[in-house]
Formats: C-alpha cells, sequence, structure tokens
C-alpha cells in the first residue's frame, strides 16, 4: 500500500538511506530537515521526482501536515555535531518528540523514534538488553544527548499509554556507511578519510574501548520492520550489528582496507567515553527476523569507496584534513 511518509532528519546520513527505500517502494516521501547536520545534496537523486518534497523546518517548532506515518530521525548524532550546541541538542530530542508525537496523535498514526544506544551511558552490563537501565551521567559532555534522547523515549511510552498512539522506539547502535558527514568526527569517517589522505589515525585512548558497527542498509532494513510490524510494542527494541570490535581494531582494518600509509597517533580519550558497548539483539531477532547481513570489511569497503570518490570531487587543492576533534578529547582524561 502506498503511503505518504514523512522523515524528519530526512535531509542526513541515515535519514537520506531512509528516503531512499521509502521512494523505492513507491511511497510519497517528506523530509523534513533544517539542515543543521544534513545536506540537501544527499537528497539529490529525489528532487526532480514529484512523488518527493523536502522541507526546511525545524521540529522545535510544530508542523502540521497530513501524513500517514513518521519516522522521528531529526537530532544531531555525532558527539561532536551534539555538543555544539548542546541546548539545542536537548530541544530537538525532547520538543522535537513533543511536537511529532502531537502530530501523530491528531492523524491517529504510527511513530518510530530513533533513539539510540547511548541511553544505557557507560555500560555495566555487557552485552546490553533492552531491559537495561544504563549507567549515564546527567552533567557530562555527553548528557545532552543521552537524556534528551531518554526523556523522548518517556514521551513516546506515556504517548502510547494515554493517547494510544502507535509508537515504535528503534535504540541504534553506531551505524556506517556512504553520506556519513565527513566533518563529523565519528570514528569511520575520521580514519577512512585520514588513511585515504596518508594523514596520522587519530585513536583516542589506548583504542581497547570497544563499539560493534553496523552498515547503514542493514539499519534502515530494520528500521522498515519495526516501523510495519503488527500490533502494540511494549518497550524499545535494540538495532545494531553484535559484531563487537576495539577501536584499535578498526583502525587497522581501515589502513589495511585502504593500503594506507598512516600511523595510529594517540589522542586523550574524551570525557565519559563509553569503555564497552554492544547489542543484544535477540528482541530484534524474534520480532523482527532481522539479522545484519553485511560485515564489517564489506561495509567499510563501501564507505571507503564513498570518501574516495568524494575526495578525488574536491580535489587535491582542499586543505589538510584537520580531524574533528571533540572539546574534550583535547584535554579530557
Ligand atoms: P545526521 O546528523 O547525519 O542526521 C540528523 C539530521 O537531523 C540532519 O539532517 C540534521 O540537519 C537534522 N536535524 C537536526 N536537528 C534538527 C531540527 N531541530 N529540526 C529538523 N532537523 C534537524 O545523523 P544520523 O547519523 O543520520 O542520525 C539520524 C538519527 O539516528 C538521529 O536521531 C540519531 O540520534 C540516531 N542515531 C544514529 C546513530 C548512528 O550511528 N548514525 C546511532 C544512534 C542513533
Ligand atoms: N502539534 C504539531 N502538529 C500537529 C499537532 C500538534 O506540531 O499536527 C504540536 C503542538 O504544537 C503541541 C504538541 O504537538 O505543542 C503536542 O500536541 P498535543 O496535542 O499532544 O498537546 P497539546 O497541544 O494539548 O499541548
Ligand atoms: N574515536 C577515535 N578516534 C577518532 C574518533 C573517535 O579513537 O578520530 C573513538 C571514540 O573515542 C570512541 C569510538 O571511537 O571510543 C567511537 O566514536 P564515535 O564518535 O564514532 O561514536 P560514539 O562514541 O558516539 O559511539
Amino acid at each position: 500500500m502506498k503511503k505518504r511518509i514523512l522523515v524528519t532528519g530526512g535531509a542526513g546520513f541515515v535519514g537520506s538511506h531512509l528516503c531512499d527505500r521509502l521512494v523505492a517502494q513507491g511511497h510519497d516521501v517528506l523530509a523534513v530537515d533544517n539542515f543543521y547536520t544534513g545536506d540537501r545534496s544527499n537528497l539529490a537523486q529525489h528532487l526532480s521526482n514529484p512523488r518527493f518534497e523536502v522541507m526546511r523546518h525545524d521540529v522545535t517548532f510544530p508542523l502540521y501536515v497530513e501524513v500517514d506515518e513518521i519516522y522521528n530521525l531529526a537530532c544531531p548524532a555525532s558527539p561532536i555535531h551534539y555538543q555544539r550546541d548542546p541546548v539545542q541538542t536537548t530541544k530537538t530530542s525532547v520538543i522535537g518528540a513533543i511536537n511529532m508525537l502531537g502530530l501523530a496523535k491528531r492523524l491517529g498514526i504510527p511513530i518510530l523514534q530513533a533513539s539510540t544506544s547511548e541511553i544505557y551511558g557507560d555500560p555495566d552490563v555487557h552485552p546490553q538488553p533492552e531491559d537495561y537501565r544504563g549507567l549515564v551521567s546527567v552533567s557530562g559532555p555527553r548528557a545532552c544527548y543521552d537524556e534528551g534522547k531518554r526523556c523522548a523515549e518517556t514521551l513516546f511510552f506515556d504517548y502510547q499509554r494515554r493517547h494510544h498512539v502507535p509508537i515504535r522506539v528503534a535504540r541504534i547502535f553506531n551505524t556506517y556507511g556512504p553520506r556519513m558527514n565527513r566533518d563529523d568526527g565519528r570514528v569511520v569517517s575520521n580514519f577512512v578519510v585520514q588513511a585515504l589522505r596518508g594523514e596520522p589515525i587519530t585513536l583516542y585512548g589506548d583504542g581497547r574501548q570497544t563499539r560493534a558497527f553496523c552498515f547503514v542498509d542493514d539499519l534502515v532494513e530494520g528500521l522498515m520492520r519495526l516501523m510495519n510490524v503488527e500490533g502494540t510494542l511494549d518497550g524499545a527494541v535494540n538495532l545494531g550489528n553484535p559484531t563487537e570490535v576495539t577501536i584499535a581494531e578498526i583502525a587497522h582494518r581501515i589502513i589495511a582496507l585502504t593500503g594506507s600509509r598512516s600511523e595510529i597517533v594517540y589522542r586523550p580519550l574524551p570525557q565519559d567515553d563509553p569503555r564497552q558497548r554492544c547489542p543484544d539483539i535477540t528482541r530484534a531477532k524474534a520480532m523482527l527476523h532481522w539479522t545484519p547481513k553485511v560485515g564489517l570489511d564489506e561495509g567499510l569497503t563501501r564507505t571507503i569507496a564513498y570518501f574516495e570518490a568524494l575526495l578525488s570531487a574536491s580535489g587535491s587543492s582542499v586543505t589538510p584534513f584537520e580531524p574533528a576533534l571533540p572539546e574534550l578529547a583535547k584535554t579530557g582524561s
């Protein structure tokens, strides 16, 4: 069935891939974005399609449109971006959620929230199942994002209980792939760009901290399955690739896959940087019959190809790449 689908944050990394899939299925797609971290160029492939529309709008302001379902992705996602204007980050998560839930309530339509593994903070349970309550700082530099997303989840569950809005809450773990923002300071984009340019790879801390990386196509498949699952859902669902790797290993793999001569340089670990993170995806497997398909080497190879094309299009005259360091990486513990 063809639907009118709203994607907030549609010009961002994940949002633009989601728009690709929804357009390919023949839906009418409305991407709403204030272009804080996203870019219209991520949607260039759809701009002449009459079934696709992009609207510049900030979700902290009310939005009155007529649609059949909502994916609420609007929010800066990389530490360097969400810490740049922390109050705006919290507003986007909390007021944005209230507005999009108000829209879903008025129309009686399903709404999916892009929540995050960051709601588990620096976890002391491993891997993280959905019923783990997390270990989160309320005052640290990551709190604007973590607590904003936690409050957004609370709002989603209250709109479900009080107003019977059909909600879905996806707790997304680290995702990577083409169209990651080159300057967003995330580990995959930083290391790939550094390796391709033969510049030092900036490893924070001793590199023994872990993450589990999901290729963006797998994530988008999981989000769409979650949106389309039948019935009322009780609680959130983790979406991520459960293959856990150290950050040092990511550096070595990227060096090997690019054939780079880059050296590794060590930088201080940012404050509150989680030491270990890996999703327990038992629930997603059972409920959505979903499991990630793209392995790390394949996903990295596709990501490297994207950045190679991007760098060669920007020419050799570009200024040397300055890795995006979070403020606290310069002074942190
Ligand atoms: P991104 O920064 O590429 O995309 C976010 C988009 O939201 C951008 O296009 C940005 O301009 C837009 N935006 C920000 N504030 C807005 C506002 N107030 N109003 C309207 N638009 C606004 O990030 P992403 O990686 O694509 O992440 C998308 C969503 O997924 C985010 O909600 C993020 O928290 C969540 N998520 C992502 C990851 C990941 O690894 N990529 C992990 C966990 C959760
Ligand atoms: N809202 C919106 N679009 C709509 C309906 C509501 O942006 O189509 C906003 C509205 O501005 C309100 C918020 O969503 O601030 C929450 O709406 P709700 O009806 O839940 O609460 P109320 O309006 O009663 O405060
Ligand atoms: N990281 C790193 N070098 C970089 C960028 C990040 O060592 O140039 C580390 C960072 O400290 C963290 C991990 O890589 O331990 C993942 O960082 P990212 O910002 O991608 O995601 P998040 O910390 O939000 O999971």
